[in-house]
């Protein structure tokens, strides 16, 4: 059987067994290969290749469009330097997503426009770009979801559903008040992920207030109990990028130069470190 007899019938069989990638490239990579003179095996493996890069690629993309993450909060865009050293150490540890495995949570906590949001952001985008299942959601949000939830008799539903996150990255909590029925269904999650999936927090208040998040202390201090048990607590004790960035820019004419701009922010953070969160 000659060449021309042996490709539809390839393409057919690529087709069938669900492997665009290799379908695709697949004439070109048996010309390359006859030209470079691959052996049988190395230009499977290549072929084979192509097709595992292409789908992680997929992969990424589809995890990344779940996660909901706002896209531009990378580290990329991140001045890691402003942050205290001992948050500097912690983020570096995180990065490499073994606290997913250990089920531990993370709970950022700090002035609003310290970076919180930003931080947690890049740190759960980076773990997606791994291959990990993120989301992203405002806290008041995903409350509203899960009481609408549980309205509709769908509630273990939707805890089986944020079940399969290996990261729940809820934002502000505690920002807006929340009703009685409303927190009962926040503390229900957080019961639920306890040791079985990681919950990343970020809050402007310190658990000495969390009281007028979970309403009553006895709930507060479970609910704490089990966000703490096996964590990372990040304390960002800085004052507001946003305040900062305004100011620099509006002072922009008295060309204060980028180094020591960094070297001021970061002294002051230094400074700040030692003043722990309550
Ligand atoms: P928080 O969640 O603590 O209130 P955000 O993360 O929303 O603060 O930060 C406020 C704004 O400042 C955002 O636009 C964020 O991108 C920016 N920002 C904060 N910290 C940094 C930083 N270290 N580097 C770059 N941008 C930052
Ligand atoms: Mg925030």
């Amino acid at each position: 059987m000659n060449a021309a007899d042996v490709r539809p019938r390839l393409h057919r069989y690529l087709k069938d067994l669900c492997l665009p990638t290799v379908r695709q490239c697949v004439d070109t990579a048996c010309e390359e290969a006859g030209r470079e003179g691959l052996s049988y095996d190395q230009f499977l493996a290549d072929l084979l290749e192509r097709e595992i890069e292409v789908r992680l690629q997929h992969r990424i993309e589809r995890l990344l469009q779940e996660a909901r993450l706002p896209l531009q909060k990378s580290f990329s865009t991140f001045d890691l330097v402003r942050l205290p050293t001992r948050v500097i150490q912690q983020i570096t540890t995180l990065r490499d997503g073994s606290f997913l495995d250990r089920r531990e949570n993370v709970l950022a906590f700090g002035n609003p426009g310290s970076g919180k949001t930003h931080l947690l952001c890049a740190l759960c985008q980076e773990l997606a770009r791994k291959g990990r299942r993120v989301l992203y959601t405002s806290c008041s949000l995903l409350v509203q979801e899960l009481l609408a939830a549980k309205r509709d008799l769908t509630l273990s539903r939707l805890l089986k559903r944020l079940g399969r996150y290996d990261a729940l990255l809820l934002d502000d909590l505690g920002y807006v008040q929340q009703t009685r029925e409303e927190m009962e269904v926040l503390f229900t999650l957080l019961a639920e992920r306890y040791e079985r999936g990681s919950v990343l927090v970020t809050s402007n208040l310190p658990f000495s207030a969390w009281d007028s998040i979970f309403k009553d202390a006895m709930t507060t201090a479970a609910a704490i109990d089990r966000l703490v048990h096996h964590s990372v607590i990040l304390e960002l004790n800085l004052p507001s990028y946003r305040m900062q960035h305004a100011s620099s820019t509006s002072l922009s004419s008295e060309a204060v130069p980028p180094a020591d701009r960094v070297t001021e922010v970061t002294q002051q953070a230094r400074a700040e470190e030692n003043v722990k969160c309550e």
